[in-house]
């Protein structure tokens, strides 16, 4: 199968066809990423307003009352990728509770990150014990979920904080269960959540364990 959609390394991946698939995201599941990103726009005298779910809208000057220009923001969130992602700070447990599902699963780091921070990304993931095969995704991420869950004939499960991305892989993969994560604590309130459709568990382990019984890897 040849889909140009796909991201390339996807198909070389080496996956275990017997048993479960875990495909987790990196930003706000993983890794802290509004944390850092705030921290990096510090830096250059900007400030972060949690007011809504929303990225390049919450950025102000001090004192400002209008957000800056959205371009200018997404400028700031390249620079970051680029060049100071590797800064951001792990979610609590996230690394526990991975290390506990390896055991009896596959797992793989599906990212929406720009293709410029691979290298960084990939270092950052081994820097935090999570030496997992990573995948570069652009755009929704349900094709690559299928195509991910469709080298398995074990369960497979997709992690990911953003409606849009578990959306996608809800048409794409329908059989893969979906649980939405949000890890920034000041996010969380704010997030678009469909709970009827994908289960929200915001914390790990608790959600490791979720993982784990949608999986089968624990008697309920
Ligand atoms: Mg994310």
């Amino acid at each position: 199968m040849t889909d140009t959609r796909l991201p390339p390394e996807l198909l070389s991946l080496r996956i275990d066809a017997e048993a479960p698939l875990i495909i987790v995201d990196v930003d706000e599941v993983l890794g802290l990423f509004m944390r850092g990103f705030e921290g990096f726009i510090g830096t250059r005298g900007l400030e972060m307003r949690i007011e809504r779910f929303a990225l390049f809208q919450n950025i102000f000057r001090p004192g400002a009352s209008e957000h800056l220009d959205i371009a200018e923001g997404r400028r700031l969130f390249d620079e970051y990728f680029e060049h100071h992602a590797e800064t951001m700070d792990i979610a609590p447990g996230a690394a526990d509770a991975l290390t506990t599902l390896a055991q009896n699963a596959s797992i793989v780091i599906l990212t929406n990150a720009p293709a410029q921070s691979r290298v960084g990304r990939a270092r950052w993931l081994i820097k935090h014990g999570l030496p997992y095969s990573l995948v570069v995704n652009a755009g929704p991420k349900g094709p690559a979920v299928a195509a991910l869950a469709a080298r398995t004939r074990g369960t497979a499960a997709f992690i990911d904080d953003l409606l849009p991305n578990l959306d996608s892989a809800a048409d794409a993969a329908p059989a893969v269960a979906r649980f939405q994560m949000v890890a920034d604590e000041r996010l969380r309130p704010l997030a678009f959540s469909a709970p009827q459709r994908h289960r929200r568990i915001d914390v790990w382990p608790e959600l490791g364990e979720a993982i784990a019984e949608s999986l089968g890897l624990v008697r309920r």
